[in-house]
């Protein structure tokens, strides 16, 4: 009896106490289940935020996101990808031939044989080529993947990686290989050009060296020395344009041509530069005709604008087929009005507005040296002027060029 109530005793006893520890082991699990979900929660909040991070430089960054399912050819893709190959999202079923059917066919054979390369060897995919989001717009882009394969087997089931857009990367490296081109161009052109005269000059010396030297009496003439030094005078002024004419463009080019306005008359600027240049032209066998005119006063670069008409007179000396120039200087509705004609070889309609670009020149029958830059820097003086180069011509008769400027 005693033992029956000191069992019983002790198993409520042991009762309280099992049940005290199966509680503390209850609460304890709540705790613990809630720390972690407290922890769950956090590390998922934080996860949501790298994936939005993630997500806004993949869109800064103009990148997509793909993800192709080898065993059964569809495809998973970020918005951006979508929006990068010009595919409304809410239509894509994840067809990987609506993706395909974009890309530049040129590019899609290569793409293939860098995708073979690229299972074979386990290796990364990276390939640049162009796709055509819309019709007629053609944009690049660069693909890096990465295949993944079934595990105990070399079966690639899954092929993902990024894409992303680089049109404008390539669109500079398109400008900036084009420009190299012409720098090229120009390099060659002027070192033609500058070659011709100083070649000339290199062979009148060595001829006057062989005559000094062999004392040819014939050779030291006053009429020949004085052709000479002519010729020499001609050469150097040609080498002196060409280097101006490459100092111009390249400060055009920069945006350097700086004008000094003041006040002058282009009646008075057209005699002084006739006056310098009467030796050049009776030298060629020209003839300038020239009667100035009342006063056709204006703010104006002295010094540009004695460039741009020398540049037109010594055009109608070099293309004039030797005939006469006529300058007239004249004003109307408050602009005035310099013109340059020749009856020389003229110039074609198709080429009359080409001319006035950087390195163009008109295709004469007639071959006379020259770098194509003359019109283009007269041009630009002029409208940075507010005024304009007008140009008359027909081809085999001859040509007006009309300098307009606001006085
Ligand atoms: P270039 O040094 O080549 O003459 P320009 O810019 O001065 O360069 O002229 C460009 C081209 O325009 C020339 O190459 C020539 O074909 C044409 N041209 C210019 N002036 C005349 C002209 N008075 N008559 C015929 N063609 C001309």
């Amino acid at each position: 009896m005693t033992n029956a109530i000191f069992d019983t005793q002790l198993s409520s006893t042991m009762q309280w106490f099992l049940m005290g520890i199966s509680l503390s082991f209850a609460l304890a699990s709540i705790f613990v289940i809630a720390c972690y979900r407290r922890k769950m929660f956090r590390q998922l909040n934080e996860l949501k935020l790298s994936q939005k991070s993630l997500e806004f430089a993949l869109q800064s960054g103009r990148m997509g996101t793909w993800e192709i399912n080898l065993e059964n050819d569809t495809v998973k893709c970020s918005n951006e990808m979508l929006y990068i190959w010009g595919v409304n999202p809410n239509e894509f079923k994840g067809q990987r031939s609506s993706l395909q059917s974009k890309v530049h066919p040129e590019d899609l054979e290569k793409m293939r044989t860098n995708i073979d390369i690229a299972i074979q060897n386990e290796a990364l995919f990276e390939m640049e080529y162009r796709i055509f989001p819309f019709y007629g717009v053609e944009r690049w882009v660069v693909s890096r993947g990465q295949y993944t394969f079934a595990p105990h087997t070399k079966r690639p089931i899954r092929f993902s990686g990024v894409v992303y857009d680089i049109t404008e990367k390539k669109l500079k490296e398109e400008e900036l290989k084009a420009a190299i081109k012409i720098r090229d161009q120009f390099l060659m052109m002027a070192s033609h050009e500058l070659r011709t005269p100083l070649t000339c000059m290199q062979l009148q010396l060595q001829v006057a060296e062989w005559d000094l030297k062999h004392r040819f009496p014939e050779a030291f003439t006053y009429d020949r020395i004085e052709n000479n030094i002519k010729k020499n005078n001609q050469h150097l002024s040609r080498i002196t344009r060409l280097i101006e004419q490459i100092l111009d463009e390249s400060k055009i080019s920069q945006g350097r041509l700086i004008m000094l306005f003041e006040q002058f008359d282009l009646n008075e600027m057209v005699i002084d530069l006739i006056e310098q240049y009467k030796v050049t032209a009776e030298f060629s066998g020209v003839h300038v005709i020239f009667t100035p005119g009342p006063k056709v006063e204006g703010m104006w670069d002295r010094f540009r604008l004695e460039q741009v008409f020398l540049n037109l007179l010594i055009n109608g000396i070099r293309y004039g087929n030797k005939k006469p120039i006529h300058i007239t200087v004249n004003s109307k509705d408050k602009m005035a009005l310099l013109s340059v004609r020749d009856e020389g070889i003229g110039i074609r309609p198709e080429d009359q507005k080409r001319i006035f670009e950087r390195f163009e020149r008109a295709n004469h029958d007639k071959e006379v040296n020259g770098m194509g830059l003359g019109l283009y820097i007269a041009n630009r003086i002029v409208a940075d002027h507010g005024g304009e180069i007008r140009l008359q011509s027909e081809y085999g008769k001859g040509s007006e060029f009309t300098v307009v400027l606001p006085m």
